[in-house]
């Protein structure tokens, strides 16, 4: 069975460090490996039986300071102790951004993952916040601009706003991306 395991590691400063981090961890037997030298840390996926002092001398023999092997999941203990079908190796309650996040992540890292959702898919971000707000803006930022601008000689002019339609395109680029969104959580759930 397979284990997901947090190491901190010191001495990271940059994507390179990232690369070598990760390289040094698969040379020591880990499956996936996703450092993070920002968060001075790296996740990553092993056999059960790996041997954890293995690791950690790699990663110090790449130049780094590993400080701490903490395992955080068993990779598919779930669906086997419950013995039928494929199930999952975590479940996410809500789809939006933050889901979309973990649920990436989550399968970077050989995990099997669930999507809850109890509305509309994509959450906030697709559906009232971010996408619909920005798109009225700069369609807002447009028709100003329309009718005053600071050019001499170049003539233009703002007639009137279809509002209706205007809101109609807000809401199809909307499903739009909330219908990209359901995608990625078919390919996040690894069960397209
Ligand atoms: C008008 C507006 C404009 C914004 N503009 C920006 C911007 O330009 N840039 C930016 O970075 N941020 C912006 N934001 C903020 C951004 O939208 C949010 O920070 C982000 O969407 C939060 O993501 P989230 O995944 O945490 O939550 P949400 O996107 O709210 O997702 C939570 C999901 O969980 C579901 N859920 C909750 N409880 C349950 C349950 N019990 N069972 C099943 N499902 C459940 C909900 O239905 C929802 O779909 C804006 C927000 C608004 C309102």
């Amino acid at each position: 069975m397979a284990v997901v395991m947090r190491m901190a590691v010191g001495g990271m400063t940059c994507d390179s460090c990232d690369v070598h981090v990760a390289d040094a961890l698969r040379s020591a037997g880990a499956v996936s490996a996703s450092p993070d030298w920002r968060r001075g840390e790296a996740w990553f996926t092993v056999d059960e039986s790996a041997d954890v002092g293995r690791l950690a001398e790699s990663v110090r023999d790449a130049g780094y300071t590993p400080s701490g092997v903490v395992p955080l999941a068993a990779v598919g203990q779930a669906s086997e102790a419950a013995g039928s079908g494929p199930g999952y190796d975590l479940a996410i309650v809500g789809s939006g951004s933050a889901a979309f996040a973990a649920a990436i992540r989550a399968r970077e890292l050989g995990a099997r993952v669930v999507i809850v959702e109890r509305s509309t898919i994509g959450g906030t971000c697709v559906n009232v916040g971010c996408v619909p707000s920005k798109a009225l803006l700069r369609a807002t930022e447009t028709f100003r601009q329309a009718g005053h601008h600071p050019f001499a000689g170049v003539e233009t002019s703002a007639s009137a706003v279809d509002l209706r339609a205007l809101v109609a395109q807000k809401d199809e680029l909307s499903r739009g991306c909330a219908s990209r969104s359901t995608w990625i959580c078919w390919a996040s759930t690894g069960s397209t």
